[in-house]
């Protein structure tokens, strides 16, 4: 879609050359969203391709994508054998309900930017307990997990200007056993309930997202047993924090949310 109201590009190729915020800016990264729809409001588009950052780099602490990093080049990458959840990047792209055209231009920054409760890569980062750094609008940075930074149906820690420039996975996650559950009204359907879940050596964690406003991470010592588990999602998420819209409604989502976790509870354990 053209976006008739945005007079100006910006191309930046190193982060002195970004430009200094302005009302009507809009950072581009795969554009599958911004083109998608009319944007009135944006008169500027911030390219981030041009800063040309380094798609994946493998640590010995972990993994470090950059926000621009495609969700093709996550599912297509070869990562060392012992980081077995790297499983979990291909499900968590099918569960979005754009097809692999997408995927091909489709940034994981983008998708934690826009922050839809159907956003499968929010699902990801929050199952293995990535953060992200931001580069503040006044030049400073700053780290913070995924599921803080995603504070609601479309909301997020974002500030005017400020950019995410990359996700980082701890290697004790990506050496996690992980399973993930998803549903939808109809099969090609956008989400209603994606849950995932890790068991390592830290303990069990479940996420629960889409059928909730926001992501929320459910941490156990061990795997624990179903009225635990049941009990627990009770406790940790409120009936008000779900939500109901075209893709389903509160109730059916809280129930669909119980049966997915005691699925994935006896997966794991
Ligand atoms: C057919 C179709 C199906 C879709 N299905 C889903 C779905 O199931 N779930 C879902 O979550 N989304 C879905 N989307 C929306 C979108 O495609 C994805 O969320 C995608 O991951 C967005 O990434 P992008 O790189 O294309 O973002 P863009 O469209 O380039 O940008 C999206 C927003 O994020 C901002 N942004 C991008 N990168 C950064 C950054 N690094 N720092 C700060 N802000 C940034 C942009 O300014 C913009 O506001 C769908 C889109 C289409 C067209």
């Amino acid at each position: 879609m053209d976006l008739s109201f945005v007079t100006e590009i910006s191309s930046p190729r190193s982060r002195d050359e970004l430009p200094a915020p302005e009302a009507g800016d809009a950072y581009l990264a795969g554009g599958t969203w911004l083109y998608s729809e009319p944007q009135p409001s944006t008169t500027r588009l911030i390219d981030l391709a041009t800063l040309e950052w380094p798609t994946l780099t493998v640590h010995d602490d972990g993994l470090e994508v950059a926000a621009t990093c495609t969700i093709e080049q996550l599912c297509t990458t070869t990562f060392p054998e012992e980081w077995t959840a790297t499983i979990l990047f291909r499900p968590c792209a099918e569960s979005l309900v754009s097809s692999w055209k997408i995927w091909h231009t489709a940034t994981i920054g983008g998708n934690l930017a826009l922050a839809l409760p159907a956003g499968a890569m929010i699902t990801l980062c929050c199952t293995l307990d990535a953060d992200l750094l931001l580069w503040t609008a006044g030049g400073g940075e700053r780290r913070i997990p995924v599921v803080e930074f995603v504070t609601g149906d479309g909301r997020t820690l974002l500030d005017t200007g400020d950019l995410i420039r990359s996700i980082h996975f701890p290697a004790t996650a990506l050496r996690g056993r992980t399973a993930l559950r998803k549903i939808a009204y109809s099969r090609f359907g956008r989400s209603g309930a994606v849950l995932a879940g890790r068991l390592d050596e830290v303990g069990f964690t479940l996420t629960v997202t889409a059928s909730t406003v926001r992501p929320f991470i459910l941490r156990f010592p061990a795997a624990p047993g179903p009225q635990s588990l049941s009990a627990a999602l009770s406790e940790q998420i409120s009936p008000v924090d779900y939500l109901t819209d075209a893709h389903g409604t509160a109730d059916w989502r809280r129930h669909v949310t119980g049966v997915l976790a005691e699925e994935i509870r006896r997966e794991l354990a």
